[in-house]
């Protein structure tokens, strides 16, 4: 099942078409996201008795499929790869920081450029389904609603700015695209190696697939449910693999007229313009 938000209003997407959940539901659930997440096992079973949609599908009103997080989490030098380019040693835990939710954003949403060192940053982002409290990573699945595509945008300089605020530095307005919609777990043959990329202009800059996470989804589950309650809606932007701007001899940065085109395997692509 895909899950997003058309319209302004939270629907299932069924081929072309899409299923309104507030009108299938009788305005119990819907039309804003978060009730969908609250009511997460209803709508799994919605899905399942819908067959056809009632709106002809337009991309183009996609908005961000899980815009009012209680939590976003999302985690730092998570690929070996991208460790090394940073400079930094690989993590004994998670290295965990937030995209303060105000900078979440839809997948196809302009990136505000504010200086010279704003960067791109393809990710995996996993959304909860379940109040999770201490969930071993073997039954870590069952908490997910769904994954989707995300840029974590970063301005490199205010990350590094005053010691370190990676959150600050990665919460700008529009710096958290999302979308363009969510995929059940269950649609993917192994959620557990997806491959992932961007292309900025059409170069592509980051190829690589999820099963190179040092901390896979169902680890950071076990971790971060170990030490916090997670609950449904809440965001996992899981990090990036090598291919950074900020990486690149000399530094690369994006500039107001690139095109910012990113996906993943078996969910979709975002197409994000710089401003
Ligand atoms: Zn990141």
């Amino acid at each position: 099942m895909k899950i997003a938000q058309h319209n302004g209003r939270a629907v299932i997407v069924i081929g072309d078409t899409v299923a309104d959940i507030a009108n299938a539901t009788q305005g119990r659930i819907g039309p804003d996201m978060s009730s969908v997440f609250d009511n997460w096992d209803e709508v799994v079973a919605l899905g399942q008795s819908i067959t056809t949609g009632d709106t002809p599908l337009d991309m183009a009103t996609l908005g961000c499929p899980a815009p009012t997080p209680r939590q976003v989490f999302a985690i730092g030098l998570n690929y070996r790869q991208h460790a090394e380019e940073s400079g930094m040693d690989i993590p004994a835990v998670p290295a965990t920081f937030t995209k303060f939710p105000a900078s979440l954003s839809g997948p196809y949403s302009n990136i505000e450029i504010v200086g010279a060192s704003v960067d791109w940053e393809v990710e995996l982002v996993a959304i909860i389904g379940r109040q999770a409290d201490h969930v071993a990573a073997a039954d870590a699945w069952t908490y997910i609603a769904g994954l989707t595509v995300g840029q974590d945008i970063s301005d490199r300089k205010l990350q590094m700015a005053a010691g370190r605020q990676f959150s600050l530095g990665k919460s700008r307005r529009g710096f958290g695209p999302m979308g363009p919609w969510i995929v059940t777990p269950n649609e993917f043959d192994d959620p557990n190696d997806l491959a992932l990329g961007c292309s900025v202009d059409g170069e592509v800059v980051q190829d690589a697939r999820s099963s190179d996470l040092i901390f896979n989804i169902p680890t950071l589950i076990e971790e971060l449910s170990s030490v916090l309650t997670l609950y449904p809606g809440d965001v996992i932007f899981t990090g990036t693999p090598s291919g950074v701007g900020m990486a690149r001899t000399p530094p690369r940065a994006l500039t107001a007229g690139n095109v910012l085109e990113t996906w993943i395997e078996g969910i979709g692509t975002m197409r994000n313009t710089c401003v």
